[in-house]
């Protein structure tokens, strides 16, 4: 198999976590997930979906009348960004901006909820409407090394080569407004995670050529797969299929992957 494949964030935390479930998801394209979400996550989609719209026309300098947003939540968590004083650095603000970048014959892409850019200076910011986690954690998520890295190589998509000591990410939370986890990237931390990402999409080209899809070992990987009739796991069980909780990302835009 030699396809191109476009590697968003989810893509690689998939293949990591489940390679069957990589090639069933992004090779096969079997939908995901079977059943519908069910009430509670779809509210929490949709809300988070507002959120977002909301502070894009926001930062594309489009007025937000707070009275007409229908929705509670939404209006709380708007009146919690307007009041947070979260500090935007001066430059070039570009919300919903996506960025695509070769890597061998495939492709890497992220969508930043806002850019900001400044002479050579990068800095993304990132609205999240789930639970705070921490600035470790946070630092070995594929979000935050898939987006510092997308910038640090996207000097030809950008027009112009950007300081890798200049490139920050910021995740601002609607249950922690005054506390946003801001990280650096530098020099030293995109040889190590380019070279990650690099072996990552290496491995990924090897399954391919082999067009072996291994099952994961960890059943509890499987309570959260909508796959697993396709697997033979339905013993595993079932919890709560909670990828797109948080994401507000187009994810199905995507397919299918380039020829
Ligand atoms: S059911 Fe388990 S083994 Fe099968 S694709 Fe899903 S996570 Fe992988």
């Amino acid at each position: 198999m030699t396809e191109t494949l476009i590697l968003s964030r989810y893509r690689l935390a998939t293949f990591l976590a489940c390679q069957r479930r990589f090639q069933l998801r992004y090779l096969r394209r079997l939908p995901w997930p079977a059943v519908p979400l069910d009430a509670r996550l779809e509210t929490v989609r949709t809300r988070g979906e507002i959120f977002h719209r909301l502070l894009e026309r926001h930062f594309l300098g489009l007025p937000v009348i707070a009275e007409a947003i229908e929705d509670v939540v939404a209006r709380r968590w708007w009146s919690l960004f307007q009041s947070s004083g979260l500090q935007i650095p001066e430059g070039t603000a570009y919300p919903e901006r996506t960025l695509t970048i070769p890597i061998g014959r495939h492709f890497l892409n992220g969508r930043f909820d806002l850019l900001v850019l400044h002479q050579r200076a990068a800095h993304i910011f990132d609205w999240k409407t789930g639970k705070p986690r921490s600035e470790s954690d946070l630092r070995r998520d594929w979000q935050t090394r898939l987006y510092l890295a997308l910038l640090a190589e996207s000097g030809q998509a950008l027009g112009h080569e950007l300081d890798l000591d200049h490139i920050a990410i910021t995740y601002w939370y609607v249950n922690d407004p005054a506390m946003p986890r801001t990280l650096r990237y530098s020099q030293a931390w995109h040889g190590q995670n380019w070279a990650d990402i690099q072996e990552l999409v290496g491995q990924i080209d090897v399954h391919l050529i082999q067009n072996e899809w291994p099952l994961t070992e960890d059943r509890a990987v499987c309570r959260q797969c909508a796959y697993q009739v396709y697997c033979d796991r339905q013993e595993a069980g079932s919890a709560a299929v909670t990828e797109a909780e948080e994401s507000t990302e187009p994810e199905l835009s995507l397919e299918p992957a380039m020829p």
